[in-house]
């Protein structure tokens, strides 16, 4: 298996270097992977003057895998948006044809007091969201801003076409299989066509998957059950706005943007996988960031590209041990709890490996 190492900006390297790590240990153990390092983002433009350097996408669509960091930093918000980091990131992902994001939002029960909810509604979290990624009203044509009447008006185009939500749909599905075997399907249907589209096809979809429980919701109830009673949901898949939001909040059930792991998958099943925090400037180079995120997302690597389930259990148990033991990097350090640095935390998960 193919990796490719794409650190990026920021904390990006310190996290990844902690991941590899992991990785290391998984290749000592007879593990057949072979790993590239290269450029992407800010780090791509101060290389080869590109956020997304043509060698490091020739290297990402070789790769099996995409193991990336994070993108972005001050010092690159003056440039020009094409040349800014981000655009490297949403090239790459398009670039890829990685239309299905997966980002599960988990909580520790150890954790559960980092969380703005109260213990009860959150402890012991499982959820998975997965969104479609590369169509919908951020996508969709005709868009713009024109003048209409003497007036400007701003325009977008919220559009699916059957096979963006089949192909969506089938990947929900399957990860549903592997869960809980129940699928919340979430849009609004009552207002939008382009949402009745949407449900049409995950019912036509479903009969594929006799055993997963596909039940629908509109997103203005989604958000407020998201908050309400969360473990309600094992699975849920939405589209690319209304996922965007949901995502965001779950991601916030957990307390910790550092614990948080994503993977955008493409029909194959290759990956990019990456945490869902950003570049964190003003922690970066100090070792105190929080590497778990970018080792869980290896454990999902390992689960939906690699289809290696024990690998990916064997991971996220070490990562669950390093918790109940008490170590903690600074995000999510509370009283009575071992406060440890980046690599102290990468080296206490390869230690209980
Ligand atoms: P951020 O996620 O980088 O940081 C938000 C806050 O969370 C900061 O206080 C940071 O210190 C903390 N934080 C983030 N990750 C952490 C970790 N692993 N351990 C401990 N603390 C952590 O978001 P931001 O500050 O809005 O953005 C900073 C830069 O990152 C910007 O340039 C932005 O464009 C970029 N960004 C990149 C991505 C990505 O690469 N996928 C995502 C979001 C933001």
């Amino acid at each position: 298996m193919k990796i490719a190492v794409l650190p990026g900006d920021g904390i990006g390297p310190e996290i990844v270097a902690q991941a590899v790590k992991v990785l290391d240990v998984l290749k000592s153990d007879g593990a057949k992977i072979e790993m590239e390092t290269a450029p992407i983002g800010g780090a791509g433009y101060d290389a080869a003057g590109d956020p997304l350097p043509e060698a490091t996408l020739s290297l990402a669509r070789a790769a099996d895998a995409v193991l990336l960091g994070a993108v972005g930093g001050p010092q690159y918000d003056a440039l020009d948006r094409p040349l800014r980091p981000e655009r490297g990131l949403l090239r790459i992902r398009k670039e890829l044809n990685l239309f299905a994001n997966l980002r599960p939002a988990l909580l520790y029960p150890e954790l559960a007091s980092a969380s703005s909810l109260k213990p009860e509604v959150v402890s012991g979290l499982d959820l998975m969201i997965v969104r479609e990624l590369t169509g919908d009203v951020y996508f969709g044509q005709p868009r713009g801003i024109e003048i209409r009447n003497g007036e400007r008006v701003g325009f977008n185009t919220m559009l699916y076409s059957e096979s963006e939500v089949r192909r969506v749909a089938h990947v929900a599905f399957g990860i549903a299989m592997k869960r809980g075997k129940k699928l919340c399907s979430v849009e609004k249907a009552n207002v939008l066509e382009c949402s009745e589209l949407w449900k049409e096809v995950m019912i036509e979809v479903s009969k594929d998957y006799p055993e997963v429980a596909l039940s629908h919701m509109y997103v203005d109830n989604a958000a407020m059950q998201l908050i309400r009673a969360p473990k309600q949901f094992d699975t849920m898949v939405t589209g690319n706005i209304f996922g965007d939001i949901l995502s965001d909040a779950a991601s916030m059930l957990s307390g910790s943007i550092g614990m948080l792991p994503s993977a955008s998958l493409d029909q194959n099943n290759k990956g990019m996988y990456e945490p869902i925090h950003g570049s964190a400037p003003d922690i970066s180079g100090k070792n105190l960031a929080n590497p778990l995120a970018t080792i869980l997302s290896v454990a999902m690597m390992y689960r939906y590209t690699f289809a290696d389930l024990a690998t990916a259990d064997r991971i996220e148990g070490a990562v669950k041990k390093v918790i109940a033991q008490g170590l903690r990097t600074g995000d999510i350090w509370t009283e009575g709890t071992q406060k440890v640095s980046c690599s102290e935390m990468g080296d206490a998960v390869v230690k209980s490996l």
